[in-house]
């Protein structure tokens, strides 16, 4: 990448006037991939007024134009999918077979799927007597982390753009290589300048400078509860809308009339997915009582036969932790939850045989998990499940809910019941038996998980006012 120390601004690589560099690692190695710069709160004074700029023009962009450009950002993007999953690999530490089907891929789904929404979707309408509108409710500032970067980062960019807004994004300074290739990508497509812009750099600097800016109408965060909030209060002072999709220790309830064998290994698999760095990660394995000494046995084998190991490895199921200060957190909560009296059924805290560089973790399995221990209740973030008994279905739903967050949960059984089992579970998004329509069905949480929803249809909506125009009738 030629413009690594440059921002995107009003369509070029502009440089900074800042001095201080933000050095980005590759997690498998700890080497240094490449360095970013720091941006302060002038770049983001420049890119917003971009942004504010090209509003004027771009939220009158017909329906048309506008699938026109998602059209030309979706062959640039397929072009640059190879490219896209090792930009990935290398910065977070997917491995490739993940990166490639799941992480780069993921952000061209967004703009496929978003597109097939705008293409149906109304902007005016009649409804019962006055003119309905949805127009785009203005400047955005998006910020995101660095789990699933170009993920987070195009569902917001897509969203946005299908809805007629301008926007400025700072990508998380520890994977910022994806989302700049997401700016190379949106160059060479139609989409004219100063619609998307980044300025790269700490989020109590670029991000909170986005977040108090007067011309930003609103900011749209994924990351942490904690920076969620911080985020939330700094907008507050010109009440823009926040759209907040933040942290989750997600249920999953094996029901007695669930294949259990197929079930515990599925959701096992599941938790460990992206090193176990994934926000509706299925943490909590609810189990009963009868089928809890089977599920114990499942999920040490399926733990024990977990590849870790190098990215590039095509054997390799999980990669390394992101990032040095993450990887100390997983070890410091697994030491948690061995000093709280979880039993440590395989993993904890030492290093994979063979693995003396990199932030690699075991795959961790605890049994005789209550959901008062901190591992139950924290967001571990790695690969770390906690298998926690139930003795009636009242009794896993009340344990599914007893936790500050809700952003998914998962149901395993037969499925009229598991339906029955998803509605009286407080979060966003329930999946029952693995299904598979991510992409298109609302993402977002209850409770301290955020505010809002992404993807698809109610995605784009996020990213809307609504007028009403009334005349005589
Ligand atoms: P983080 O909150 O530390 O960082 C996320 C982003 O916020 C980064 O770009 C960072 O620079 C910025 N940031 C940090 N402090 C800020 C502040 N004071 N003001 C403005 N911006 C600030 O989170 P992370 O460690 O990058 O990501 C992991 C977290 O993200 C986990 O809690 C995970 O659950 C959550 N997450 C949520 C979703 C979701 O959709 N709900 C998806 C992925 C990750």
């Amino acid at each position: 990448m030629n413009n690594e120390l440059k921002f995107y601004i009003n369509g070029s690589w502009l440089e900074s006037n800042s001095v201080e560099q933000i050095e980005v690692l590759n997690p498998a190695t700890e080497e240094v991939l490449g360095k970013i710069t720091a941006g302060t709160k002038e770049d983001v004074d420049i890119a917003v007024e971009a942004a504010t700029h090209a509003f004027q023009t771009y939220s009158n962009f017909s329906k048309d134009q506008k699938i026109a450009i998602f059209e030309s950002i979706i062959k640039e993007y397929e072009a640059r999918l190879p490219e896209m999953a090792e930009v990935i690999s290398d910065e977070m530490g997917a491995p490739m077979w993940l990166s490639n089907v799941a992480q780069a891929a993921s952000g061209l789904g967004h703009f496929k799927t978003t597109l097939n929404y705008l293409k149906s979707f109304e902007f005016e309408k009649d409804d019962d007597g006055f003119t309905l509108r949805k127009e785009p409710i203005g400047v955005v500032g998006m910020i995101t982390p660095w789990n699933w970067p170009i993920n987070q980062v195009s569902t917001k960019v897509a969203s946005a753009l299908a809805a007629g807004c301008t926007m400025v994004l700072k990508p998380s300074e520890i994977s910022p290589f994806c989302a700049m290739l997401l700016a190379e990508i949106l160059d060479s497509s139609s989409l004219p300048k100063g619609v998307f812009n980044l300025v790269n750099g700490y989020g109590p600097i670029v991000g909170a400078a986005l977040s108090e800016h007067k011309s930003i109408d609103m900011m749209s965060f994924t990351g942490s509860t904690r920076a969620g909030i911080a985020v939330a209060q700094a907008s507050a002072k010109n009440v823009k809308r926040v759209s907040q999709e933040l942290g989750g220790k997600s249920a999953n309830i094996i029901l007695d009339d669930a294949n259990i064998e197929k079930a515990v290994a599925a959701g096992v698999s599941h938790c460990f997915l992206n090193s176990g760095q994934s926000c509706n990660a299925p943490t909590r394995m609810l189990v009963s009582e009868a089928n809890y000494d089977l599920a114990i046995s499942v999920a040490k084998e399926v733990a024990e036969k977990t590849i870790v190991g190098d990215p590039k490895d095509e054997n390799t199921r999980i990669g390394p932790i992101s990032n040095k200060t993450q990887y100390e957190k997983i070890l410091r909560l697994i030491q948690i939850g061995i000093d709280e009296g979880a039993s440590l059924i395989t993993g904890g805290v030492e290093r994979p045989d063979g693995l003396e560089k990199g932030y690699y973790v075991k795959p961790t399995v605890f049994a005789d998990v209550t959901n008062d221990m901190t591992i139950a209740k924290e967001e571990i973030f790695g690969p770390v499940i906690c298998l926690i008994k139930y003795s009636s279905e009242e009794e896993a739903i009340k344990i599914a809910n007893d936790t500050e967050y809700g952003l998914a949960g998962y149901v395993q059984g037969e499925i009229s019941h598991a339906t029955e089992v998803a509605r009286q579970i407080r979060a966003g998004q329930i999946t029952i038996n693995g299904g598979n329509r991510e992409n298109a069905a609302p993402f977002g949480g209850y409770k301290m998980s955020g505010n809002g929803r992404e993807h698809g249809r109610i995605g784009l909506e996020e990213f809307l006012e609504t007028k009403a125009i009334i005349a005589p009738l």
